[in-house]
């Protein structure tokens, strides 16, 4: 199933160019509300035998009329691994930013950070880089995971199990530079610095996430072309890992790393990046107007 958000939180399942509205599965007082998808997974294998026909009622919409939203705008955690590409740990001990000499953990030893849900826009949406004279914005395309069954200490062995799906994001960033040591969560979580979606595609229509591309480009020049297959920590890994730090709950998200490419972004740049089999995310970037 291809999922998307779409107008005031309506909840579409995706037909080739055209969206099924099914949001009427979900009760009531959830509609109209950035938690309706998070209620729709955790309920979703109950729903599911009622999608098929839950569409009648409401009926289609085409793709190009609605405006896409995030497909979880709201989830309880966003959790985002580091150095979790052998390509990126290289581009990074050789950048600037990090001191000659000192040796680079891996994702497995460095586990998660966590970006502020504040962060989170949407295909419909622009990057907004705010005014700080001197500094750089970099990309990061990702595979982002969503989280289904509630998920607690659990093992790799059964992390699929507490799956729901994948979708694309962006983490953008602010760079540390020179005299500048910002804390890395708030780097990571500037307002429109995580643009997600647009489609949510359910982990039974993604046979192997360990082996997806994952490709960025910035004005149409292709910077990022990674492979999932090259994730030092995958999935099922990530989410034991982090199962064993907190509970995770339905339409958390928990996305992956990057791989080698990143660079600097600027007002106008277009960034378009793809997950293979799960789709493209779109976005302009823009000066901060606020
Ligand atoms: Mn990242």
């Amino acid at each position: 199933v291809r999922l998307v958000l779409f107008d005031h939180y309506r909840i579409g399942i995706l037909d080739e160019d055209r969206v099924r509205d099914v949001t009427d599965v979900v009760p009531r007082r959830w509609h109209g509300t950035p938690y309706v998808m998070n209620e729709f997974i955790r309920r979703f294998e109950t729903l599911r035998p009622r999608l098929e026909n839950a569409a009648n009622d409401v009926g289609y919409r085409q793709l190009s009329a609605v405006r896409l939203l995030p497909p979880i705008p709201a989830p309880r955690n966003l959790l985002a691994a580091r150095m979790n590409y052998p390509g990126h740990m290289t581009e990074m001990a050789t950048g600037l930013h990090t001191p000659s000499g000192v040796s680079m953990d891996t994702g497995r030893e460095l586990g998660f950070f966590v970006k502020a849900t504040g962060s989170i826009c949407g295909p419909s949406d622009a990057i907004e880089l705010p005014d700080l004279p001197g500094r750089s914005f970099d990309h990061e395309a990702e595979l982002a995971i969503v989280i289904g069954r509630e998920a607690r200490a659990v093992s790799e062995g059964r992390a699929m199990e507490h799956v729901f799906g994948y979708t694309c994001l962006l983490d953008i960033t602010l760079r540390m530079e020179g005299m500048f040591r910002e804390e890395r969560a708030m780097r990571k979580s500037y307002a429109t610095f995580s643009p997600m979606g647009p489609v949510l595609v359910t982990a039974d229509e993604i046979p192997d996430p360990g082996n997806l591309d994952v490709r960025l480009w910035v004005n149409g020049g292709l910077k990022q072309n990674g492979n999932t297959r090259d994730l030092i920590v995958g999935v099922e890994e990530l989410v034991e890992r982090a199962s064993k730090v907190l509970t995770l709950s339905a339409g958390d998200v928990y996305t992956t790393g990057t791989p080698p490419g990143v660079g600097p972004i600027a007002p106008g740049d277009k960034l378009r990046m793809a997950v293979e089999r799960i789709g493209e995310l779109s976005v302009p970037v823009v000066a901060r107007g606020w």
